[in-house]
């Protein structure tokens, strides 16, 4: 049944029982009192029996499908109190049913989180095998952890007469994505697919098109002819991404977007003082194509990492921390690449213009530790480097 209706439904039935006579409204035994759904504003209807969830805090997105006894809840990001919040939602907009699954798409945090609030009410985890030595540790109470977990594999399918979900295994190995193995999850009926962090769309543009978006086409084109619209769970609308995107969408980001192999072959065919003198003129047409750095910064990894060209990928680098001088992740990347330069006194300048971006101390000591890998990193290639020669 549609929510929708059923919201409907219930206020009928209040309206009735106003206008009835009292001695008809005396009749209604005093133990049925009605409960009506109070659905959040946070909770978006996307299709029959689907809707998002967008966490407050996070700007990241659970998905919730209705079945016709229980619920199942696909991400659950953020702290225990996050994951609390969320079943009370719940159990206020469906105070007749309750959570009996929860399913995640990979093991990032935006993903899966805290679980034990979920374990404590008795409701399974839907994990894929390679998953679960790094989720367990996220739960404090190991032998409640192996009796709730269920190991997905591929094709395994929850459903009743309201609703069915299938979840499908992607092989990194086939179709590169961020994580060993990744799950989407299918609900055949409505055409949808949960894709997790495989593809965010923003509003107004395309950005980057990197291998994730490339893997999710693929593994659509190949398996699930029936897929016409995706939900992307690290997005949100209110950080100006859509809810939910249409594979046409897809296609039309995987060809309009920017691809990181034109933007390598544009730099290789310049000089780098060419580069230099073209600065101005390429920023301003890079930030018409995306406002976000992480597209530029990929772009910068594929000179660095594909074609092993730091010094135009140091130019790029310097351009997407410029254009975006507010943030540290751009400041700190350019410091990566210039420590593989061999450039230590110009890395760490710009990280320590990173790290005074930083939020909060939380965040700087997160970046002081994440530099403090990078400085041990290159420190050793140096020393296999030499020893090779
Ligand atoms: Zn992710």
């Amino acid at each position: 049944m549609n929510v929708a209706i059923a919201r409907h439904a219930a206020a009928l039935t209040v309206l009735l029982l106003l206008l009835a006579p009292a001695a008809w409204a005396a009749e209604v035994p005093a133990d049925t009192a009605l409960v009506v759904p109070e659905f959040p504003e946070h909770m978006r209807l996307v299709a029959d029996h689907l809707w998002t969830f967008t966490h407050v805090e996070e700007n990241n997105k659970s998905v919730v499908a209705e079945f016709g006894s229980f619920l199942a809840v696909i991400e659950s990001p953020g702290d225990e109190g996050t994951a609390r919040a969320m079943l009370n939602d719940l159990a206020k907009a469906f105070p007749d049913k309750s959570v009996r699954f929860l399913l995640h798409t990979h093991h990032h945090g935006h993903s899966l989180a805290a679980i034990d609030p979920w374990l404590a009410r008795d409701v399974t985890l839907v994990t894929s095998p390679a998953n679960i030595e790094r989720v367990q540790k996220r739960s404090a109470n190991p032998e409640r952890f192996e009796k709730a977990v269920l190991r997905a594999t591929e094709g395994l399918t929850i459903g009743d007469g309201l609703n069915t979900m299938v979840v499908h295994v992607i092989d990194k190995e086939d179709y590169p994505v961020p994580t060993d193995e990744y799950t989407v999850i299918e609900f055949p009926a409505q055409g949808m697919l949960v894709s997790g962090c495989l593809y965010t769309k923003p509003l107004t543009y395309h950005g980057v098109v990197n291998d994730r978006k490339k893997s999710l086409h693929g593994f659509i084109s190949d398996h699930l002819p029936g897929v016409r619209s995706l939900l992307n769970t690290s997005s949100c609308l209110a950080r100006g991404n859509e809810d939910v995107s249409s594979l046409a969408t897809l296609d039309a980001t995987l060809e309009k977007g920017l691809k990181p192999e034109v933007i390598a072959d544009r730099l290789a065919a310049m000089s780098l003082d060419e580069i230099e003198a073209a600065l101005p003129e390429l920023t301003a047409e890079l930030t018409t194509r995306t406002e976000r750095p992480y597209d530029l910064m990929i772009c910068a990894n594929y000179l660095r990492k594909k074609r092993e060209d730091l010094p135009r990928a140091e130019k790029l680098a310097r351009l997407c921390r410029d254009a975006f001088p507010d943030v540290p992740r751009p400041a700190y990347y350019l410091g990566i690449i210039r420590l593989e330069m061999g450039d230590d006194a110009a890395a760490e300048e710009i990280w320590a213009d990173a790290l005074a971006l930083a939020e909060d101390k939380s965040a700087r000591e997160d970046l002081e530790k994440t530099m403090e890998r990078t400085r041990k990193r290159v420190a050793k290639s140096r020393e296999e480097k030499a020893a090779g020669e």
